[in-house]
């Protein structure tokens, strides 16, 4: 085996991390661990987008898996998937290899977050700010593996990704998506937003603690995109994201009452890390200190939707300090290596329907209907940037005729970042330095 050409063709694939920020795989397989974790916990609650995944593709997923296992030279590779999820468990048991195992894990959130994951699976604390490798461990998501799997023996490239879509939409859905297909044409396929919400609506991108609100509609789905979620524009989790940046700060200030909830739930403070948000809460609103602790948090949403009593955010109260820490050049400085978990850690794990009660979410957990068809809009939006790292530049122009798998826009010399490629057969109408548009 040749590691660099294959490596290579995994960059030429486009294939990036598809349950987080999409980091580029290729560099993460350059890694040389003894382990490899398949990231099959999908903790955000409602998303079925990896189950549905798993249950379709799971022997593809399971191949994906033993050709990284190779890649990075482990001893070998660990399923951590929820215990709950059973026929999904003895689908995969039937078809393990000797050297891959299932891990089982608790119903808990955020059991999916890699540094506790790495905790649960392997008891190894990942250093503050830093990476599974670090402690000899990489860990994939399900999909990852599963696109590995295809730009390795298939030679083809990531075009379409699973989605969930549900909330206030008349038929929740999973299905595996064109990439670059519009939200709209997802929420109409689901039967349209409930008639009762009438415009009274908004749309979150991703599950509902970690995603990020939608600005446009006609927005489309990219390779990190695991959920679409419509809710009322008054829920809970709506408000706080449209919290205005300049009154973050000065609610912490306002209202913190130093209960220390936020802290007892965190975590990145369970596993030992110097992360406690309601010290970080006080940095800023006593001291008025660029808290350099807030590089710590991975905005889990814990603090902010299942913990304060004042509907406060440490959460966005980090995720502002973090941008003003970057702008005045500090870096993180936290890189300590804790050897135990803090002993109220077990006590601590927040179930997952518990969360969901808290959340308001209750109403919105459905099985959703799994869809045998890929489902893709008549024109598409394709990304230039869906990857940690540089956008790709296009290669095409107006006019020009595209087929399905087909590169639109490279990455440039060795910048970090992901080829990018045409999930249709079509015609280009649209080409800018952010997207590409393709008509079927
Ligand atoms: S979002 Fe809150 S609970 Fe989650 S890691 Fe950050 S501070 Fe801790
Ligand atoms: S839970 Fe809320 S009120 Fe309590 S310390 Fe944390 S931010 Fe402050």
């Amino acid at each position: 085996m040749n590691k660099k050409k294959l490596l290579d063709q995994i960059k030429a694939s486009g294939v990036v991390g598809a349950g987080g920020a999409g980091f580029p795989t290729y560099k993460k397989l350059e890694a040389s661990v003894d382990t490899l974790i398949a990231n099959a916990a999908e903790c955000e609650p409602l998303l079925y987008s990896d189950k549905d995944l798993i249950k379709k593709k799971s022997s593809e997923l399971i191949e994906g898996m033993k050709l990284s296992i190779e890649l990075v030279g482990a001893k070998k590779g660990i399923i951590a998937i929820k215990e709950k999820y059973e026929d999904l468990i003895q689908l995969l048991e039937k078809q393990l290899p000797g050297n891959i195992e299932i891990f089982l894990l608790p119903d808990a959130y955020p059991v999916g977050d890699e540094q506790v994951l790495v905790w649960e699976v392997l008891n190894r604390i990942v250093p503050e700010g830093g990476l599974p490798l670090e402690v000899g461990v990489v860990v994939q998501n399900v999909g990852t593996l599963f696109n590995v799997f295809n730009a390795l023996k298939n030679n083809e490239p990531v075009i379409s990704r699973f989605v969930t879509v549900l909330g206030e939409v008349e038929k929740p859905f999973v299905a595996d998506v064109a990439i670059g297909t519009s939200i709209s044409y997802l929420i109409d396929y689901a039967g349209g937003v409930r008639k009762a919400l009438q415009d009274r609506f908004k749309i979150l991108e991703g599950g509902p603690m970690t995603g990020k609100l939608v600005e446009d509609i006609n927005q489309p789905i990219t390779k990190t995109t695991s959920g679409i979620i419509v809710l009322p524009e008054n829920h809970y989790i709506i408000h706080q994201l449209e919290a205005r940046e300049s009154l973050i700060i000065k609610k912490a200030q306002s209202y913190c009452c130093m209960c220390q909830s936020c802290t007892e739930v965190c975590p990145r403070y369970l596993i030992g890390h110097d992360m406690r948000p309601d010290v970080l809460m006080k940095s800023v609103s006593i001291f008025k200190r660029l808290d350099t602790t807030a590089y710590l948090c991975c905005e889990c949403g814990l603090c902010e939707i299942y913990a304060c009593p004042m509907d406060l955010s440490p959460r966005l109260v980090a995720r502002q300090l973090k941008q003003k820490l970057l702008e005045a050049g500090i870096k993180n400085p936290h890189h300590s290596a804790p050897n135990r978990v803090h002993t109220i850690r077990e006590f601590r794990q927040i179930p997952g329907n518990r969360l969901i009660m808290k959340a308001n979410l209750r109403k919105y957990k459905v099985v959703p209907d799994s869809i045998k068809t890929k489902l893709s809009s008549s024109i598409i939006q394709i990304l230039l940037q869906q990857h940690i790292g540089s956008p790709a530049k296009p290669v095409v122009k107006v006019n020009d005729k595209v087929t399905q798998g087909q590169v639109i826009a490279k990455m440039e010399n060795d910048f970090l970042g992901a080829d990018v490629h045409s999930s249709i057969n079509g015609n280009v109408i649209e080409v800018t330095d952010k997207f590409i548009k393709i008509k079927k």
